[in-house]
């Protein structure tokens, strides 16, 4: 069987990976890529070439530009869909961020729902950003969490929508990644030019994966789904993507694999009030091991990530003749002056995005200088006491310890039990009703009508709401970010977002996306 793939993303740090591994699978003859007319994107196209020649067919232009869509898709048996802005440039350009994120999704989505002849199975790559900040109350997550994008990521903003589009569509063949964070051969260059870096939260749970094996997954996605393996049971869900035990960490252990190959530590080179407190995204997932039982991919670890790094780029290995405060002062201390670094926001005082990642003013002035000050997670340390952190990383215990969130249904029926009451129950505990009053008992598919909390009302599949964690699409997608309020009536927010946010805070955060001016105002509602 001639497999062919079409490509969105090829340049990226999952797409580069992806589009050599998808090259070795024999039967793939051919691969259509989308590159941006632009000269760096045009530049790899042409090195890719000749190393594929014709097996892969460049086309050049914009994911938003609907006719392109289609010209990539036709004809294809897959289509990869990786093509995402990310961070650090989606903090300054909200709007490519959107225009490639939401509109571009939707146009692949009704590219391919346009095919009604052998229409191609549509991977989506999604995003851990999508589940919002988590910190030591709830560092574990799974799919069908609440879906709570950070303030002002508009980022995740744009993800959660263009998941949505996918989730919506009737498309017959379609399956959303959630990508956890990728370490790539770039990232070290890449946090070093922007303030990007001090949005991790030193006490994140994160669980990484490398773009390696990201790029493996989606080889055996292919081969494996194309040879009958996979099942129709893959297809039409949301998983989370991540690397697995040993690359579960947290921001403070990251900065310190990191650095430990130019010589220094967490300690050495930063200090504890430069990065935000919250607001942030990535946790560990307790269900990555499902995605993994279908594709086997996790082989690398965080340790070795790090070992490559250095091999690739020994010259690091010279910054260790440095004294560390030097290397701190010339790399790391001029961006806090960045226009993406808190310390920035707080110097000129941008209250809006200050409130956002640190709280209040007040839990500003709490920041310590000193690492003996600052509570370290990974230590076990909490600002109050002690927690057992080997425990709290047991994958076994995360239901026993409380940190697995509730989504609002009976949860030990099998999906084929199902039924509507099932339905008013999930929506119950969204703040809102199903107003369906009947559906074909397991049918997770057949779209429902529901009503928020505000009184809008909207079809979403039962596997949308109770399965993939997602809910209203007026109110429950920024902007603006109104979770301060949502959790007032929504439980299924509450149980996670007062794990960072005080049940006194009344926010509502807007964006100007055509000035990048952010500002938050005391919601006005009634609540
Ligand atoms: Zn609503």
């Amino acid at each position: 069987m001639d497999i062919t793939i079409a490509l969105t993303g090829a340049s990226g740090n999952m797409g580069m990976e992806t589009l050599r591994q998808i090259m070795e699978i024999d039967s793939v003859t051919k691969v259509k890529a989308l590159f941006l007319n632009q000269p760096r994107e045009r530049r790899y196209a042409r090195k890719v070439k000749r190393l594929y020649k014709g097996r892969l067919e460049a086309i050049y232009g914009n994911i938003a530009d609907m006719e392109k869509c289609r010209e990539l898709v036709k004809d294809a048996d897959y289509v990869l869909h990786l093509a995402a802005v990310i961070p650090p440039l989606a903090d300054h350009k909200p709007k490519e961020t959107d225009e490639c994120n939401r509109v571009g999704t939707i146009n692949i989505v009704n590219a391919v729902s346009e095919i009604k002849d052998k229409q191609p199975s549509l991977v989506h790559i999604s995003t851990v950003a999508i589940y919002g900040n988590r910190n030591y109350k709830h560092p574990w997550g799974r799919v069908g969490d609440p879906l709570i994008s950070s303030v002002f990521d508009e980022y995740s903003a744009s993800k959660i929508k263009g998941e949505r589009a996918v989730l919506d569509s009737d498309i017959r063949r379609w399956v959303v990644l959630r990508q956890t964070g990728i370490l790539h051969s770039r990232m070290l260059t890449n946090n070093m030019k922007d303030g990007l870096m001090f949005h991790t939260c030193f006490n994140a749970p994160i669980e990484w994966v490398t773009a390696r094996d990201s790029g493996l997954l989606m080889k055996h996605l292919v081969m494996k789904d194309a040879a009958g393996e996979l099942g129709e049971e893959f297809w039409r869900k949301c998983y989370n993507i991540g690397g697995g035990a040993r690359n579960r960490v947290t921001g403070y252990d990251t900065f310190d694999e990191g650095f430990k190959i130019i010589g220094g530590s967490t300690e050495k080179f930063m200090k504890p009030q430069w990065n935000s407190l919250r607001n942030f995204h990535c946790m560990w997932f307790e269900d990555s091991d499902v995605l993994n039982d279908y594709l086997d991919f996790q082989r690398e670890d965080v340790k070795d990530y790090w070992q490559e790094i250095l091999r690739k780029h020994s010259y690091y290995r010279i910054a260790k003749l440095f004294p560390a405060g030097l290397i701190r002062k010339l790399a790391i201390e001029r961006l806090l002056k960045d226009e993406n670094a808190p310390r920035k926001w707080i110097a000129s005082n941008e209250t809006a995005r200050v409130k956002a990642f640190f709280g209040s003013g007040d839990n500003l002035q709490c920041m310590p200088s000193d690492w003996k000050d600052f509570p370290v997670l990974a230590k076990g340390e909490l600002a109050d006491g002690y927690i057992d952190y080997d425990d709290m990383r047991d994958i076994n215990k995360v239901e026993e310890n409380g940190y697995r969130l509730s989504h609002g249904y009976d949860e030990s029926k099998p999906d084929c039990e199902l039924d509507i009451e099932d339905m008013r129950a999930a929506a119950e505990f969204r703040g809102g009703r199903c107003l369906s009053e009947s559906m074909t008992k397991g049918d997770l598919y057949t779209k429902l009508e529901w009503e928020c909390h505000d009184g809008h009302r909207f079809f979403a599949s039962p596997y949308a709401v109770l399965k993939a964690g997602h809910w209203c699409p007026e109110c429950c997608q920024p902007q603006p970010w109104d979770y301060d309020r949502l959790s007032k009536f929504m439980p299924f927010y509450a149980q996670v977002w007062y794990d960072t946010h005080a049940r006194e805070e009344n926010n509502v955060y807007y964006f100007d996306r055509d000035h990048i001016a952010r500002y938050a105002k005391i919601s006005s509602r009634e609540v």
